[in-house]
C-alpha cells in the first residue's frame, strides 16, 4: 500500500514583499484621454494617501504563483483525513455551497422589510422546526454565532427563568471532563463553577452528584456523548437528580454527530441545549468561522428566548418583538445565514434515513479505528466508542514519547494531528474522530500510519521525538508561538526603529 507520505511542492517562499523589483507592476492601462484631475482638489487632501514605502511592486503572474505556492503548505479537508477529536472535521457536500450562494440568498439584506424577505424567513422557520424534530425539544434559536455564544445564550435562559421563579441560585456543575468553554460560559453568566469528577469509566459520578446538587446549584453542564466519546448511561437519572432539586440541564451538543437520527435529547431530560451547525451540519470550518450556535429549549424556557422571533401572521411571515420575557438580542440580525442555509440544504438532501445513516457510519468508523488501534495505543476508558476513540500516550510515554510528538510524526505521514492533549482527564491524550465521511481506504491509511508509528517509537524513538521531518518548518516553540507571535512583516527602511 502506498503510504501517504507528502512533501510539499515548493519548501521556501519568500515574502511578496522579499519578491518585490521597483517598477514592476501587476497591470497595464491605456494612457489617459481625459484631463487629469487632481484628487487633493477633489477628495481633500487628508483622504488622498500618498506613495506607500516598501509596498511590493510585482507583476500579477508572480503575486498569482506567490500565493498557490503559500497554498499548498495548507492541510485541509479537500486533501485527506482531518482526524482532530471534537471538531467533527468531516467533508461538506460541495452542492450545499452552491445552494448558499443562490443570488436571492446571497444577496439578500437582514434590513429587508419582511415582506421583501418571506423565503429567507421560510428557510430560519423550516430550520428552526428540523431541528426541534432532530433534537425533540421545543422550540430553537438560530442566533448565536458559534458554541460557545450557544452555551452563553442557553445559560442566560436557565438563569432568566429560575430568576422569574424567585432566585437566580449561585452555582453551575460542570463534570471535569467538559469543554473548556462550559465552565467559562457559566463564569460568563454570573456563577461559580463547581467541577464534578468522573468515574473510572469516564462519566458523571452519579453518587458524588447527589452529593453536589443542592437547591444553590441552577443546573447541570453536561457533554452527550461526553468528551472521551462514552455515551452517558445514566443520563435520564442525572436528569432527575438535578430536576429534583429544581435545578436545569445543559446539554452541550457539539457531539451531536453521535446522535442525529439515534437519540434526542429532549427525551432524555435536557431542558436547553446548543448544538453547533458548522460541526454536525455541513458548514466547512477549519477556518474559524462563520459558524451557528443554534439553541435548542423545552417548552418551559420558550418564553426566555432571543428577540425577535418568527411569527405567522396570517399568510405571511413576520419578526415579533414583543416577548416580555426574552432575554433579548444576544446578535446582530438574524443569525449568520448563509450556515443556516447550508444546515437546512444538508438536512433536507439526506432526510431522517440518511441523517441516521450518517451517524451509524460515524460510530461504525470511529469503533472500526479504536478496535484496529487498541492493539499499539492504550484505550482511555475500555467502552465501545460513540463517534470518536481517546488514547492516552501511556505505553509510548515509557519510551519518552508524548501525545504531541506522535501528532508531529503523523505531519510526515501526510494526515492533520489529531487532538492532542484534550480532553484533560486523560493523561496524554489522543483524541480521534474519523467521522462517516471517511472511506475505508483512507481509514486503513490513517491505522497504517498510526500503527507504523507505535513500531517506530520501540525501535527509535528519536526519529519521532525529532518529527516532523517532512515539512519546510519543523518544532517550533509553541509556547512563544502562542505567547509572542511575531504576524508582523517589519520593512527594511523601518527595521532599525523596530529593533528599538
Ligand atoms: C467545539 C466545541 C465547543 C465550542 O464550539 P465553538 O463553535 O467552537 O464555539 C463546545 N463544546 C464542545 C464539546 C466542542 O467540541
Amino acid at each position: 500500500m502506498i503510504k501517504k507520505v507528502s512533501q510539499h511542492i515548493v519548501q521556501e517562499e519568500p515574502l511578496v514583499f522579499e519578491l518585490s523589483s521597483p517598477g514592476k507592476r501587476g497591470y497595464q492601462l491605456p494612457e489617459l484621454d481625459v484631463p487629469a484631475v487632481d484628487a487633493n482638489a477633489v477628495l481633500g487632501s487628508e483622504n488622498v494617501r500618498g506613495e506607500i514605502s516598501d509596498f511590493p511592486e510585482i507583476s500579477e503572474f508572480e503575486v498569482v504563483r506567490h500565493f498557490t505556492r503559500l497554498s499548498t503548505w495548507n492541510y485541509a479537508i479537500d486533501l485527506g483525513l482531518y482526524p482532530l477529536g471534537s471538531c467533527t472535521m468531516k467533508y461538506n457536500p460541495r452542492v450545499n455551497e452552491l445552494v448558499a450562494r443562490t443570488e436571492g440568498l446571497a444577496w439578500a439584506h437582514p434590513y429587508q422589510p419582511d415582506s421583501l424577505s418571506q423565503g429567507c424567513m421560510e428557510i430560519v422557520a423550516a430550520l428552526e422546526r428540523a431541528l426541534a424534530e432532530i433534537t425533540g425539544m421545543d422550540a430553537v434559536t438560530l442566533q448565536p454565532a458559534a458554541g460557545a455564544h450557544g452555551e452563553f445564550t442557553g445559560i442566560l435562559m436557565m438563569r432568566a427563568l429560575l430568576e422569574k421563579r424567585g432566585r437566580a441560585r449561585k452555582k453551575v456543575l460542570v463534570p471535569d471532563s467538559a469543554h473548556g468553554t462550559n465552565p467559562a460560559t457559566a463564569s460568563m453568566v454570573g456563577y461559580a463553577v463547581e467541577n464534578i469528577k468522573s468515574n473510572e469509566r469516564g462519566m458523571v459520578d452519579v453518587e458524588v452528584l447527589n452529593r453536589v446538587m443542592t437547591e444553590d446549584v441552577a443546573g447541570l453542564m453536561i457533554t452527550n456523548p461526553n468528551t472521551v466519546g462514552v455515551f452517558e448511561e445514566n443520563i435520564r437519572k442525572i436528569c432527575g437528580i438535578i430536576h429534583d432539586k429544581g435545578g436545569l440541564v445543559y446539554m452541550d451538543g457539539a457531539n451531536m454527530n453521535a446522535l442525529v437520527g439515534i437519540a434526542r435529547p429532549g427525551e432524555f431530560g435536557v431542558d436547553v441545549m446548543h448544538l453547533n451547525l458548522h460541526k454536525t451540519f455541513s458548514t466547512p470550518h477549519g477556518g474559524g468561522g462563520p459558524g451557528s450556535g443554534a439553541v435548542a429549549v423545552a417548552k418551559v424556557l420558550t418564553p426566555f428566548l432571543p428577540s425577535p422571533r418568527l411569527k405567522r401572521d396570517g399568510e405571511a411571515w413576520r419578526w415579533n418583538y414583543d416577548l416580555p420575557d426574552s432575554i433579548g438580542r444576544v446578535r446582530a440580525y438574524y443569525g449568520n445565514f448563509g450556515v443556516l442555509v447550508r444546515a437546512l440544504a444538508y438536512i433536507m438532501a439526506h432526510g431522517g434515513n440518511g441523517l441516521r445513516q450518517a451517524t451509524l457510519d460515524a460510530l461504525l468508523n470511529a469503533n472500526y479505528l479504536r478496535v484496529l488501534l487498541e492493539p499499539y495505543y492504550e484505550i482511555a476508558y475500555k467502552a465501545p466508542s460513540m463517534h470518536e476513540a481517546v488514547f492516552s500516550d501511556d505505553r509510548q510515554a515509557k519510551k519518552g514519547v508524548r501525545t504531541g510528538d506522535i501528532a508531529k510524526r503523523l505531519i510526515d505521514y501526510g494526515f492533520h494531528p489529531y487532538t492532542v492533549s484534550f480532553p484533560l482527564i486523560v493523561r496524554g491524550a489522543l483524541m480521534i474522530e474519523p467521522t462517516e465521511t471517511e472511506s475505508k481506504r483512507e481509514l486503513d491509511l490513517f491505522i497504517d500510519a498510526m500503527i507504523s508509528i507505535a513500531k517506530e517509537i520501540e525501535q527509535n524513538p528519536e526519529l519521532v521525538l525529532t518529527a516532523p521531518h517532512s515539512t519546510r518548518t519543523k518544532r517550533v516553540d509553541e509556547v512563544t508561538a502562542a505567547r509572542k507571535p511575531v504576524v508582523r512583516w517589519t520593512p527594511k527602511s523601518n527595521a532599525s526603529q523596530a529593533a528599538d
